[in-house]
């Protein structure tokens, strides 16, 4: 377990990279941290791995405060976005390294670097040097090289940022068995959302050194507690559109839609709903967002679809069966049951 005490980083010159965090890491989880760029999600990783000194906070890892230990203390394993092998040294000597500094003898650290190179794939590259291995290979050396030393937890920075777009496929499915055999509790780097939400076992969305919300990939993407994660999460944007109240509706860009009980006559909100929830008619519903049809991109089995009038723009997910065409007048209707509704940025409803 990994648990996070008010933790703060902040840098020479008053930049806030990790700004009063609470966190609670479950033992054998596998955790994601995802946020823009900037958003301080290397630089937490880094203070829990003790590669950065807390300004404020305590860190706790198993039943031990590690805060004032260094590295070496913690009982983490870091895999780095280049993966900082040594490149004069062969694979096995890379594997075995970290137990070299443990003082492990030599037969027993080669043996163990045999046996967890076998175990992902690298039997046959034992002799060869980083500089002859191909990109999803070193990651492989660099995650045996984490493992081979049993650690209480692995510390990824964007472990799959170097791979081409098939391969971070593969190396995602790989990764995530490989976390499910091993059991150990795992954090993980990405400003992929569609790399948190299809490996980790909960999400922590974070934005300008704070968490805006931990959940399960399915309640962080059917549930964003904010504007913020409605609009980073998902692999086409949320619609997000300004609305009031009046008489149990919400009136939404020309469209009348139905109104959680919770909300007052009057109130504004913003109305939210993904692309993959809104359907497209030909025509006239009250309940739709009308206009006119001025872009559809092709998405291989799906159609994402913009339907734009003079003061409004949505997006719609249609099957491949239903390709509309430019020009074409339309009615975007919502999945009423799926809208979410927020005030003041803050899910309120829905
Ligand atoms: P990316 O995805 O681009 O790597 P990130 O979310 O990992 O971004 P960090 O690298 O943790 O973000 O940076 C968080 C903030 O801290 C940024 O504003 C960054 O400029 C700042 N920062 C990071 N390292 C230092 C440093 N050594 N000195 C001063 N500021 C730093």
């Amino acid at each position: 377990m990994i648990s996070l005490h008010g933790l703060t980083k902040e840098f020479p010159g008053g930049v806030r990279a990790v700004d009063a965090l609470d966190l609670e890491i479950a033992d054998g989880e596998f955790f994601a941290l995802l946020g823009p760029s900037g958003c301080g999600k290397t630089t937490l990783l880094r203070t829990v791995a003790g590669l950065e000194t807390a300004t404020s906070g305590r860190i706790v890892i198993g039943s031990a405060d590690v805060t004032a230990l260094p590295p070496g203390r913690r009982d983490v394993a870091m895999v780095f976005q280049d993966y900082a092998l040594f490149p004069h040294m062969d694979v096995t000597a890379n594997i075995a390294y970290p137990l070299r500094v443990k003082k492990v003898g030599r037969a027993e650290r080669e043996a163990k670097a045999a046996e967890t190179a076998a175990r992902l794939g690298l039997a046959e590259l034992l002799a060869r040097r980083p500089g002859q291995l191909s990109g999803g290979q070193q990651q492989r050396v660099a995650l045996a090289r984490a493992i081979a030393c049993h650690p209480a937890a692995f510390l990824f920075d964007e472990p799959l940022s170097n791979l081409d777009a098939r391969m971070r496929l593969e190396a995602r499915t790989f990764l995530k068995r490989l976390q499910r055999e091993l059991a150990v509790t795992t954090v993980f780097v990405t400003h992929d959302q569609g790399e948190a939400l299809a490996m980790a076992d909960r999400i922590a969305v974070m934005s300008a050194g704070r968490i805006r919300q931990v959940g399960t990939p399915s309640e962080v993407f059917q549930r964003p507690a904010d504007t913020f994660v409605a609009s980073f999460i998902g692999s086409t944007p949320m619609n997000l559109l300004p609305g009031v109240v009046k008489d149990g509706t919400v009136r939404v860009a020309g469209a009348v839609l139905p109104a959680p009980p919770s909300l007052a006559d009057g109130e504004e909100v913003v109305y939210g709903l993904r692309p993959e929830y809104m359907d497209l008619s030909a025509t006239a519903r009250e309940d739709g967002f009308a206009g006119r049809v001025s872009v559809v991109e092709n998405l291989g089995t799906s159609f994402l679809v913009t339907v734009e009038d003079d003061d409004h723009l949505v997006q719609a997910v249609v099957p491949e069966d239903a390709e509309p065409s430019p020009g074409d007048a339309a009615w975007a209707v919502p999945r009423h049951a799926r809208a979410l509704f927020y005030r003041d940025g803050r899910l309120v409803g829905g």
